[in-house]
């Protein structure tokens, strides 16, 4: 799941508004404007639901400093990619905020540990060796997941599946099967070569319109369509 950030200055949205009441009941102690950056596509590492609102963790321009997602309503973004990550899974957590709000449940889709175990998430907050490599493997899987209309950066190939890093000259063996790629070294995330050109080749340089069966998502859809999507289409 992918959203790109629409707003992102608190005292901008009407004082009323439910969005606002929101906000200002999670951020009244912090500055007016979030950490968020306005047209910056974030990745949604988990969903939760408060009420019936739904909150994106994401990781937001602080994220380097503090390497734990943070979550933001819904309605601060627009989806980009509406799919959600086949490493989630279903739980509960328990959710608490300052001292005069009383604790509640919220259902959360989240990677297994932290969906699973609801001091996951307090832990990884406190920087708990344990978590933070576990959620750090994790997001790894996440950020190569979705195709990512901001990176273009691709891998170098050396041979069959090893591939090298264009920025620090890394090489590694990746996945075949995997989209997008990151750098062991760098942490940089590229488009995997197969993925790179696949529509290109498939085509023949002339893409005419027709039924098109996507490896990926195993669906059928228009080739047109498919192209305009970047997915990877066969036959
Ligand atoms: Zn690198």
């Amino acid at each position: 799941m992918l959203v790109r950030c629409d707003q992102n200055i608190i005292s901008k949205i009407p004082r009323f508004a439910e969005l606002r009441t929101e906000l200002d009941s999670w951020f009244s102690s912090v500055e007016d404007r979030l950490f968020l950056t306005i047209g910056k596509m974030y990745l949604v590492y988990a969903l939760t639901f408060r009420g019936s609102i739904p909150w994106y963790f994401i990781a937001d321009d602080t994220y380097d400093g503090k390497h734990y997602p943070f979550a933001y309503p819904a309605r601060l973004f627009s989806l980009v990619d509406n799919r959600v990550s086949r490493h989630w899974v279903f739980g509960f957590a328990f959710s608490r905020g300052d001292e005069s709000r009383r604790a509640t449940m919220t259902s959360l889709f989240a990677v297994e540990p932290w969906a699973k175990d609801e001091t996951f998430f307090e832990r990884l907050v406190d920087g708990e060796d344990d978590c933070v490599k576990r959620f750090d493997k994790y997001k790894g899987s996440l950020d190569c997941e979705f195709p990512n209309p901001a990176i273009t950066l691709i891998a170098g190939t050396i041979d069959a599946n090893w591939l090298n890093c264009p920025k620090c000259g890394e090489a590694w063996e990746a996945s075949p099967h995997e989209r997008l790629v990151k750098s062991p070294q760098c942490a940089t995330v590229m488009v995997n070569p197969p993925f790179s050109n696949t529509i290109r080749d498939g085509a023949g340089g002339t893409l005419k319109r027709g039924r098109a069966f996507c490896a990926y998502c195993q669906g059928i859809q228009g080739t047109i369509e498919a192209a305009t999507r970047t997915y990877p289409v066969s036959g």
